[in-house]
């Protein structure tokens, strides 16, 4: 490095790189699909988009810092004392400053992989250590490696469930067993980014688990259910002390008046929102059908996506879902992720499964 010039932390030239999902391309004469990002394919709920449009008028404005009437709509939608909620530039910026927070450099975050791909890059972002678990065959967290590998310097573990990109959810049990191994003073994050999508009868009781240990913090989104992924909100379901070091650290106004305005409209149409979460499990549970009767080994799938672990083969499933005018989101090396979106772009997905060799 030059003397001369000013020179960022070493880390910051080792942070992975995030890759966004492609946005579709365009082809003349063909409807193109998103399915990369895990995005919701649903118009604003009713009342979204009237109330954003307001508060865009508002813009010479700063947003109200203390974001006092969505930590008030969030505590009464979920029963929890309001200082036990702190919102987010996306959950995403949570699980930065969870990092940041509680990692001095060199401390070590142990997470499953493949995971969330933020988690690596929020660690060395902080100077922090990647510990990366691998997950079993079927795509699970391997809860009882991941508890193995904690050591004196683990200050986080990141639980993602149902996990991005593999699909799984991890159930109440194998939850409890763990948090039974982790020493009190390691935070243990559950990132619930598409908790509204799991259907299973030993599901996590997220809120129920965070209440009971005084190590347990929950990152939820609207980006996904909810569908204001291009408004950045999340929030976190803590201990009051876990919840006020979030907010200690989070950006100024990081939730802008129009991103507060619509998630408040998106909790009050909470009914529609069910409904379409609903219609899209089904389409899920359509959609793995059709890939299991084809002949695909697909992890179970507990978000708004699947995994089709195809190894190298995965840039050339990626290209050919785009030669039918369809983006996916190929890991190199490891597989496709599918978003669970319009039945059209699932339809040409699953025939092109149908056909592509496996
Ligand atoms: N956690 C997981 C597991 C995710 O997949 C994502 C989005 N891809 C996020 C967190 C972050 O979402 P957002 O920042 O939009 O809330």
């Amino acid at each position: 490095p030059s003397l001369s010039s000013p020179q960022p932390r070493p880390n910051v030239s080792e942070i992975p790189r995030y890759v966004a999902g492609k946005p579709p391309t365009v082809r003349p004469g063909l409807t193109s699909y998103k399915l990369s990002s895990n995005e919701n394919p649903y118009p604003p709920l009713p009342g979204v988009l009237e109330a954003a449009q307001a508060a865009v008028a508002q813009m010479n404005r700063y947003p109200d810092m203390g974001a006092t009437a969505l930590y008030d709509a969030l505590a009464e939608r979920f029963e929890v004392p309001a200082e036990h909620l702190s919102l987010a530039t996306g959950s995403v910026g949570l699980i930065y400053q969870l990092v940041q927070a509680f990692c001095d450099p060199g401390d070590e975050v142990v997470f499953a992989w493949r995971s969330f791909e933020a988690y690596p890059i929020a660690v060395t972002a902080a100077a922090a250590t990647s510990v990366r678990v691998p997950v079993l065959p079927d795509g699970r967290h391997d809860l009882d490696a991941m508890a193995a590998a904690i050591t004196d310097r683990t200050k986080v573990v990141l639980v993602c469930t149902p996990n991005n990109p593999t699909g799984p959810a991890v159930t109440q049990a194998e939850l409890d067993a763990f948090l039974a191994k982790v020493p009190p003073h390691v935070l243990v994050v559950v990132d619930e980014a598409y908790v509204e999508f799991v259907r299973m009868d030993d599901a996590v009781d997220g809120i129920a688990t965070y209440a009971q240990h005084d190590n347990v913090v929950l990152t939820r989104t609207f980006s996904k259910a909810y569908g204001l992924a291009g408004f950045r909100v999340g929030y976190a379901v803590a201990p009051a002390d876990i919840a006020g070091a979030l907010r200690a650290v989070s950006l100024p106004f990081g939730v802008s008046t129009v991103a507060q305005a619509a998630a408040i409209a998106s909790l009050a149409a909470e009914d529609l929102l069910v409904e379409r979460v609903e219609a899209l499990v089904g389409e899920r549970a359509r959609f793995r059908d059709g890939l299991l009767e084809a002949g695909w080994a697909i992890p179970e799938a507990q978000g708004n996506f699947v995994w089709f672990d195809l190894g190298d083969r995965a840039a050339d499933f990626a290209a050919a879902a785009d030669a039918v005018g369809v983006t996916v989101r190929p890991f190199a090396g490891e597989g496709v992720r599918v978003s669970i979106g319009e039945t059209e772009a699932n339809d040409r997905i699953l025939t092109l499964a149908r056909e592509f060799p496996h």
